[in-house]
Parts: C-alpha cells; sequence; structure tokens
C-alpha cells in the first residue's frame, strides 16, 4: 500500500480557517489501516499511548476536580448495575434493546433512581425509536427485521426523547456542566442497518465536523479507530478512522466516551486525550462491567 499524498494531506491547515479532517483513504477498511498505522509507528501507536488503570470506585476525589461516572450499553439490563459516587453520569449510548417506549421509561426511572447532580446520555444503534430516518424507512419499506418495532403506532415513538425527563439528552448537540463543554453524537459505522447506521467515509465524517474545537469532553457511541474497538472474533478494529482524525488532529477533548464494541471495555490515552469505553455489557449481553470513573480538573471559571 503505497503512502499517497492523499492520506499524507488528510488533515491539513487551510490558510486562513480551521484544521479541515478529509475522508481518511483507509475509512472503509479499518484492519487494512491499523495494520499500516501499527508498521509505521503510526497515529494511534506511539509509545505514549497506553493502557490505564480505571479509578478504583472507592479512591477519594482530589479537591477542585469533578467526578465522572461513564457507562455504556446498559441494553435495559440496569439491576445489577453498583453505581459509585461521583458528580456527573455519562451514558454513551445502547441504554435499551430496541428503543421501546416502555424500555425507555424503564430507563428514565433508573437515571431518576441515581443521585449524580448531571446526567448525560446519548443513543446509540439500539435506540431505534430514537432515529426518525430510521423509523420512516422501517415503515415506509415494511419491512420485518425489526418485527416488535415495526408494531409500534408513530404517535408512540414520534417524541420518544422526550421520555427522557431524568436526564440531558445530546444529539450532533453540546451542554456545559460545571465548566465542561460537552458535546454528544450517536453516529457508529454501518453494521446490518441498525439505528444511527452511516457508511464510513464522508458520511460519518459530516457528523464529526458539527463536533465545535473546544468541546471538552467528546461522547459518541463507537470508538475511534485503535482505541478499544478490537472484535475478537473477526479479528479486526472496527473503530471509525474519521472520528480518529477528528479527535486527535482537530477538536482534542480532554476525555472520550464510548461504547458500542463491547469486547472493547477498558481506559486508553494519548497524552491528549483519555480515552473511555465503558460497556457495561459483555459480548453475550452480561451487564458485569463496572462504571467507569474519571476525575478531571474542574475549569476555574464555573
Ligand atoms: P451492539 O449490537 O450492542 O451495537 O453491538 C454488540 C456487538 O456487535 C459488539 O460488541 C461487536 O461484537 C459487534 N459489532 C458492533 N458493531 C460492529 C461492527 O461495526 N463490526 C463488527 N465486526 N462487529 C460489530
Ligand atoms: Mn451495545
Ligand atoms: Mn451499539
Amino acid at each position: 500500500m503505497a503512502f499517497s499524498q492523499s492520506h499524507v494531506m488528510a488533515a491539513r491547515r487551510h490558510q486562513h480557517s480551521r484544521l479541515i479532517i478529509e475522508v481518511d483513504e483507509y475509512s472503509s477498511n479499518p484492519t487494512q489501516a491499523f495494520t499500516f498505522y501499527n508498521i509505521n509507528q503510526g497515529r494511534f501507536q506511539p509509545p505514549h499511548v497506553q493502557m490505564v488503570d480505571p479509578v478504583p470506585h472507592d479512591a477519594p476525589k482530589p479537591p477542585g476536580y469533578t467526578r465522572f461516572v461513564c457507562v455504556s450499553d446498559t441494553h435495559s439490563r440496569t439491576d445489577p448495575i453498583q453505581m459509585p459516587y461521583g458528580d456527573v453520569l455519562i451514558h454513551a449510548g445502547d441504554f435499551t434493546e430496541l428503543g421501546l417506549p416502555s424500555e425507555v421509561k424503564k430507563f428514565n426511572e433508573w437515571l431518576g433512581s441515581l443521585p449524580y447532580e448531571y446526567k448525560i446520555v446519548i443513543a446509540g444503534n439500539h435506540e431505534l425509536t430514537f432515529d426518525q430516518e430510521f423509523m420512516a424507512d422501517l415503515i415506509k419499506q415494511d419491512f420485518y427485521y425489526f418485527p416488535s418495532v415495526s408494531k409500534l403506532k408513530p404517535e408512540n415513538y414520534e417524541n420518544v426523547q422526550s421520555l427522557l425527563t431524568n436526564c440531558i439528552y445530546l444529539q450532533d448537540s453540546e451542554v456545559t456542566v460545571r465548566g465542561f463543554r460537552i458535546y454528544g453524537s450517536p453516529w457508529q459505522p454501518w453494521f446490518y442497518g441498525w439505528g444511527f447506521n452511516l457508511p464510513r467515509g464522508q458520511a460519518l465524517l459530516e457528523k464529526w465536523n458539527l463536533i465545535p474545537e473546544g468541546v471538552d469532553i467528546l461522547i459518541t457511541h463507537g470508538p475511534p479507530l485503535g482505541f478499544l474497538d478490537w472484535v475478537p472474533k473477526k479479528m479486526q478494529r472496527v473503530g471509525c478512522v474519521e472520528l480518529l482524525n477528528t479527535v486527535q488532529r482537530r477538536v482534542q477533548p480532554r476525555l472520550h466516551v464510548f461504547g458500542h464494541i463491547h469486547e472493547g471495555y477498558g481506559v486508553m490515552a494519548d497524552g491528549t486525550t483519555t480515552y473511555v469505553n465503558a460497556s457495561v455489557c459483555t459480548v453475550n449481553y452480561q451487564p458485569v462491567n463496572p462504571p467507569i470513573v474519571i476525575d478531571l480538573p474542574t475549569p476555574r471559571n464555573s
């Protein structure tokens, strides 16, 4: 594979504008990209990219810090989860199995029982009813892959977001809490036509281009390429290379929380960003991975 000019120029500083990220030539083949970057000691494998031990739940919070409790992929199985002390809860999507209103209500009740000052939630590919375009297609094509969802009447899910009364729901949007700018987005690379699926490459990059620079905490449902995105049964890294470029080259958040690839549960860091795959459920949908705690210094102006 030649080291092409287009790749070298994948991110470049335009004369008068901000850093522009362009589609990566490896977007359609992340496995090949991972091999390439490994061999060349590329963007995500320099020596300072490391696995990080999660903070123990009983560790004292340093003064002046905000404690984030990160979860994702709880898939309507919240009952056994032991929730630790913290200030802000982050849920990175897949809180249901199918996005049924009954599941959303149950999840919202669980949120209501938790003591955090702020609770921030995004959708994942399993929150089918949150993806209005997906639902419109489902009805139009009358297809039967999701029979229990097809049975729902539009009036029962059109406003499904409004069932989430106990959290701040982000969908390509931003909120500032305790002085942290937090941005959330549900999209992920196409995989069997679930909610918020988009083709790799330009389509996903257009969503990532909506993320403003200066965001402190990024929440996406899926991982960036090379970080906690390994699917052992496929021997593949399935993270999004456009998301990687966006995170490392343009946005450079302090913290990037995601899930989706249940097998990738854990924490990594590259010296600028801490990456958290907060999947509570295993690949067999057992909710056994503990929530991940991250302490960040609270911005002075908050
Ligand atoms: P979920 O259905 O909860 O979104 O994802 C569950 C599991 O499906 C993941 O842990 C992973 O094993 C698999 N999976 C999800 N997305 C992808 C993908 O893009 N590629 C591959 N190979 N597997 C995926
Ligand atoms: Mn999941
Ligand atoms: Mn998912």
